[in-house]
């Protein structure tokens, strides 16, 4: 029987479509869930959870966990905090705000879903984010997708309307869709190694996740 590691729940239900994806009780996804158990494995109880953590738009089924556990550098942004009331968020910016940071700022960075709705080209996102990181220090976070036999497409701030962005990019408000060279720029980013959650079908099943489903990346820095 498959348990949700957010509430303890043992009862989901389908969710646009995708069946057992949602939490009955708290209303966790797939990638809640699997988040807190990548989380688990490579951030929490290391030498990065210390540091200043950057977790982007801070679900409300992981903040509060995550602050349990990490120490006062666990900093939430968001460019529309009043989205996020369970969370004291940092209003900032994306592209625009990297430059606030040094090189080397953070230990952690965390975002879920965020990469497709910040506007420009997202090679560059993922340089300024990975600048940011300490030696050692990891960015841990999943995308839409990536979708497979189809280059990345971009643009999607430059749409006239949401109804444009939801035909083209399958929500309102995302700029992009991640295509096949998603996995190439992670690797060819320098400096530091790129990999995959290490998190089985067996894993995914006991968290009621499908097999491969809600995917999460990893970049470290190098130490
Ligand atoms: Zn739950």
């Amino acid at each position: 029987m498959a348990t949700c590691n957010i509430c303890g729940g043992s009862e989901f239900e389908d969710f646009r479509g995708r069946p057992f994806e949602k939490c009955s009780t708290c209303g966790s996804l797939a990638r809640h869930r699997v988040g807190w158990a990548v989380y688990g494995q490579e951030l929490l109880g290391t030498k990065n959870a210390e540091g200043y953590v950057l977790h982007l738009a801070p679900e409300p089924w992981l903040f509060p966990k995550l602050k349990e556990e990490l120490t006062s550098g666990y900093l939430c942004a968001d460019p529309s905090p009043k989205t996020y009331p369970h969370a004291p968020c940092l209003k900032l910016y994306f592209p625009q705000d990297f430059s606030l940071f040094p090189d080397g700022y953070f230990t952690a960075i965390l975002h879920n879903h965020v990469l497709e709705h910040i506007p420009g080209h997202y090679g560059d996102h993922l340089k300024e984010f990975t600048r940011l990181l300490a030696p050692g220090g990891k960015m841990i976070f999943s995308i839409p997708g990536p979708y497979k036999g189809q280059p990345t497409k971009e643009g999607g701030e430059h749409l006239a309307t949401d109804a444009e962005r939801l035909e083209q990019f399958l929500q309102e408000d995302h700029y992009r869709l991640f295509g096949d060279d998603f996995e190439p720029t992670m690797e060819a980013l320098p400096d530091g190694v790129f990999w995959k959650d290490a998190l089985t079908d067996e894993a995914r099943a006991a968290l009621s996740v499908r097999p491969r489903k809600a995917p999460f990346f990893i970049w470290q820095r190098d130490g």
